[in-house]
């Protein structure tokens, strides 16, 4: 296996280190249900002021819609035995992107500790009183595109003084939306790992700055747990019933792990063993997936393994896995399987020609899971995490399309 990464061939690993008793390891962890339960009240009680900053959002509840991807099917998948959908975080508002769910969370959960402290209510009618309090305050991050995004835009709306510190694969297009909403934008020529060293240690200089750590954080993982509670809704309407026989099988885009991690770790609280989750990455970051296989787990960087980190999938280019997550995932994480940049090329134009449906490259990497796990047999529920691209320039997009589609010739 190991040989086949290090050559570049996209692989599939099913995890040997999963679990088998799940209810007592899930039952070992310090973070529980509850945490989960917390942050979707925390959620609903922020929905009054995000419903006035962001009147797009309706109810204040920023949720995406789950759709049966009938179509793609047909053209990707004539004889799958399950069904196939998508779960549409590409178009989660605020964010465009999943980074719309973890983000926004974490940028709450902190605004809630200052308000508390000055005595100042959350409400939307003390909105001025909440923005002066949180102007004294910073909010830094430090990100490859998506997470700068949410956490610059809710943090900017809330008052804070939000910095995001951009690894050098972060797109114009992301930076020029960021500074249009009066976010400080700090352009680092390293990676992300590195964008987010420099990142933490200029946070440390200041008592007042905030600084999200995407590799080490519980509350954006329990921002992105809260999406399986909230999917039973859905799940109803569409008469999807998970069960051993028809199990759910979710396929995920990895990045440093938290997104996926965070909703693996939700889907199996509220699903248990009738959820099978899966993380996908490009074939030059596969770095969860090492960290799993070799067991070095966050310790891990692609390139001990003589592999580059370079790709055009945002959000994807990571070296390292989460410190945090990697540990619950060689538990939780069913398989992992890599992709070509290329093949998500073409993926995006076949969605949009199926489905109508515009996402961004990294997103579309759920879409080969249904083969790449060898489960093209398995009965059941096959749902697509789609991750992002809502706010991708139609020039851009476009393209991205255009690229796909004279790879489909080629092909
Ligand atoms: C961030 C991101 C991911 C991966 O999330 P991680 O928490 O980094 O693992 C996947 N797709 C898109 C579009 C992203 O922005």
């Amino acid at each position: 296996m190991l040989e086949n990464i290090k050559g570049k061939e996209p692989v599939y690993y099913q995890n040997k280190k999963l679990t088998r008793d799940l209810s007592t390891y899930l039952n070992s962890l310090p973070i529980t249900f509850r945490d989960i339960i917390e942050a979707e009240k925390r959620m609903i009680r922020w929905s009054g002021i995000i419903k006035y900053l962001f009147p797009e959002t309706k109810d204040g509840i920023i949720e995406s819609p789950l759709i049966k991807a009938n179509n793609l099917q047909k053209l990707l998948y004539p004889n799958m035995v399950g069904n196939l959908y998508l779960k549409l975080d590409s178009h989660l508002l605020v964010a465009g992107s999943i980074k719309a769910r973890g983000g926004i969370y974490e940028v709450l959960v902190i605004a809630e500790k200052i308000l508390k402290k000055h005595k100042i209510l959350i409400d939307e009618n003390n909105l001025e009183n909440i923005r002066l309090c949180l102007s004294d305050y910073t909010m830094s991050v430090a990100s490859t595109g998506n997470l700068g995004l949410s956490i610059g835009i809710m943090s900017a709306a809330l008052g804070f003084k939000a910095i995001v510190h951009m690894s050098n694969d972060a797109k114009e297009w992301k930076k020029k939306r960021l500074r249009d909403k009066g976010v400080i934008v700090i352009e680092h020529k390293g990676d992300f790992t590195y964008a987010a060293k420099k990142g933490r240690e200029q946070a440390m200089l200041d008592s007042n700055t905030h600084f999200i750590d995407d590799e080490n954080s519980k509350e954006l993982f329990l921002g992105y747990s809260v999406s399986a509670l909230r999917i039973k809704k859905q799940f109803n309407e569409l008469g999807i019933n998970p069960s051993k026989e028809n199990p759910l099988h979710l396929y995920l885009p990895c990045g440093v792990g938290g997104s996926p991690g965070g909703i693996t770790f939700g889907f199996k609280h509220v699903f248990g063993e009738t959820v099978k989750c899966y993380f996908v990455e490009p074939i030059n970051c596969p770095s969860m997936l090492l960290g799993v296989l070799t067991g070095k787990l966050g310790d891990v960087n692609v390139s001990d393994f003589g592999i580059t980190n370079k790709t055009s999938l945002d959000g994807l280019a990571v070296a390292s896995p989460s410190n945090f997550v990697a540990p619950l995932m060689e538990k939780l994480c069913d398989g992992f399987y890599t992709v070509k940049d290329n093949d998500m090329f073409i993926q995006i134009k076949q969605l949009k020609d199926t489905e109508g449906i515009k996402i961004e490259p990294s997103a579309a990497a759920g879409i080969s899971g249904v083969k790449a796990t060898k489960n093209l047999s398995s009965k059941g529920y096959h749902i697509i995490w789609t991750t992002g691209g809502l706010f991708v320039p139609d020039e851009i997009y476009d393209r991205m399309y255009f690229r796909g589609a004279t790879l489909c010739q080629k092909k």
